[in-house]
């Protein structure tokens, strides 16, 4: 494992827009907080402060909810648009964020540590692509006609026909594993459903979704669709979850904050959806291409620094197989270049924040406390910013904290299994249920499996593969709903049934 330095030119634009104070957006204006307080965003290579942000609490989140309300209403320019209007206005705000992919790969680097190579390749163009497939769905939100037959109204006839409509204010709460890439899951099927929306980014990456605020603005949405109010969980968060006049709530991060938004949303019966964490088994049969295999189970863990809800940070491997895998693993894992993002030449950043750090680096301790071991890694990483070694550990057992609570961080623990009985059992004993890997040559064999694993996405020979078109969502305490694909449309209507006697 090397360290790398930077070297890299940052993007002009991207370093320009962490000079200037980050603001709250409503109404398509910028404005600073009403309190008047900031807070600080920290480069995670670092550990130094990157850029000040307007810390919206709910004073801003009620002139924001406001502000989509209003746009909301009957006869506002958003909802007199046509479909086709809606779906153009997407499409175009997908062009300027594609337009603009080098800056906002470098303002993900920056805020959130991620490698610029990666954001570039998958978090820009992800985001930018599920703009698009969304706004080809704004104009085929469509109803149908239902023949009744009412045994008390013999001889009636009516004409009944269904209207799939926007839910309205929507309240957005996103984590800051994928900053931009989950803003962008957030409001492609919202605008293209027609709803309003008010986001809150993470507090401690805020910096791409006011970037995109700016481009909400250049696309020419009207005022009020689309407002955004960086600052806490604790405040803002906790002010739009429980606001009167937000009719639904989508959040993404922890579990246990999923939990309190439900308690919160219940003041008014809003609709939640959530997607929560995951502890995700990824299962090595002795039949798998084991060179591949080992490979993408390394990437499944470590791609991201390991801070993706869907890791795959259960390996269960085949019994027979169990030390040369772990070896290739751990191979793989002390060759990986940790460095800060902005270096072309990092594969692996540090991880998000100090608390994270702290968090993870519990997680080990708690491991080797019970008597797990490393295989590779196993502690932090340098002695500036939030680095953390790649680590595959071995002797756990079920029972242990690092193999049944989600460590949010390039660790994963290796565990051998002796046939598909025993690894179902193994890989479904988790609370969690967002995603799996399976690793066979043996057709079959898979598609049981797949069948047989309480997980929202199943991978087979393959892993963090993510299309727009693929649904996405958990089982079991992973959460409610489905984001991507035409299930996320469900997510931000409802259905009006329309009954005529004729
Ligand atoms: P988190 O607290 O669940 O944060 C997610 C979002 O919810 C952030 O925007 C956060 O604001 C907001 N929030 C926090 N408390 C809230 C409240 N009471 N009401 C409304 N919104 C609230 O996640 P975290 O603390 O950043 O990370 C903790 C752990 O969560 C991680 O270690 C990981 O296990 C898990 N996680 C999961 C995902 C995922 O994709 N499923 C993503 C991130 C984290 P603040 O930014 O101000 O806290
Ligand atoms: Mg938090």
């Amino acid at each position: 494992m090397g360290v790398a330095t930077v070297s890299a030119n940052i993007h002009p634009g991207a370093a320009s827009f962490v000079t200037k104070k980050g603001k709250i957006l409503i109404n398509n204006k910028w404005s600073d907080a009403a309190s008047g307080k900031t807070f600080a965003t920290y480069d995670p290579a670092t550990g130094e402060v990157l850029a000040h942000v307007a810390e919206g609490d709910k004073a801003d989140i009620d002139r924001a909810v406001a502000a989509a309300r209003k746009a909301f209403e009957p006869n506002s320019p958003w909802r007199k648009m046509t479909a086709s209007e809606r779906g153009r206005l997407i499409w175009k705000f997908a062009d300027l964020l594609e337009q603009n992919t080098e800056e906002f790969a470098t303002l993900e680097a920056m805020d959130n540590g991620k490698p610029l190579t990666v954001a570039r390749a998958a978090d820009v163009p992800l985001a930018v692509d599920i703009l698009r497939y969304m706004a080809g769905w704004a104009t085929k939100i469509e109803g149908n006609t239902i023949p009744i037959s009412v045994p008390y109204a013999p001889g009636a006839k009516f004409f009944v026909y269904t209207r799939r409509e926007p839910i309205g204010v929507v309240g957005q709460i996103i984590p800051w594993n994928f900053p931009l890439l989950m803003a962008a899951w957030k409001l492609a099927p919202a605008l293209a459903t027609g709803c309003t929306v008010v986001l809150k980014p993470a507090e401690q990456t805020p910096l791409s979704a006011l970037r995109l605020g700016e481009l909400v603005v250049e696309a020419g949405f009207p005022e009020g669709v689309v407002n955004i109010v960086p600052g806490f969980g604790e405040t803002a968060g906790a002010a739009l979850t429980a606001h009167p006049d937000v009719d639904k709530i989508a959040f993404t991060g922890s579990t246990e904050v999923g939990k309190l938004i439900l308690h919160a949303a219940a003041g008014n019966l809003k609709k939640v959806s959530l997607e929560l964490g995951g502890k995700s088994p990824n299962v090595i049969f002795s039949d798998a291409d084991q060179k591949g295999a080992i490979q993408g189970a390394a990437s499944a863990i470590f791609f991201n620094q390991g801070q993706c809800c869907c890791a795959g940070s259960r390996l269960y491997i085949e019994k027979s197989i169990f030390d040369n895998v772990v070896e290739g693993i751990s191979d793989q894992a002390k060759k990986i270049k940790v460095g800060p993002g902005l270096d072309p030449s990092t594969q692996m950043g540090p991880l998000v924040s100090e608390e994270q750090l702290n968090r993870v680096c519990g997680y080990l301790e708690s491991g080797f406390s019970e008597g797990a071991t490393a295989a590779a890694g196993g502690k932090k990483h340098g002695d500036k910013g939030y680095f953390v070694e790649p680590t595959v550990l071995v002797n756990t057992n079920p029972k242990m904290k690092v193999v049944q609570e989600e460590i949010f961080g390039p660790v994963v623990t290796a565990t051998p299994f002796t046939d598909v009985e025993d690894v179902v059992k193994q890989g479904n004993d988790n609370i969690y249920g967002l995603a799996a890997g399976i690793w066979t040559k043996d057709i079959s064999k898979a598609h049981r499996m797949a069948e047989l694993l309480g997980a929202g996405t199943v991978w087979i020979n393959c892993y963090n593969i993510f299309d727009a078109a693929m649904p996405f969502g958990g089982y079991k305490q992973s959460g409610w709903g489905r984001e991507m694909g035409h299930d996320a449309l469900d997510l931000y209507l409802q259905k009006k049934s329309v009954c005529t006697m004729l």
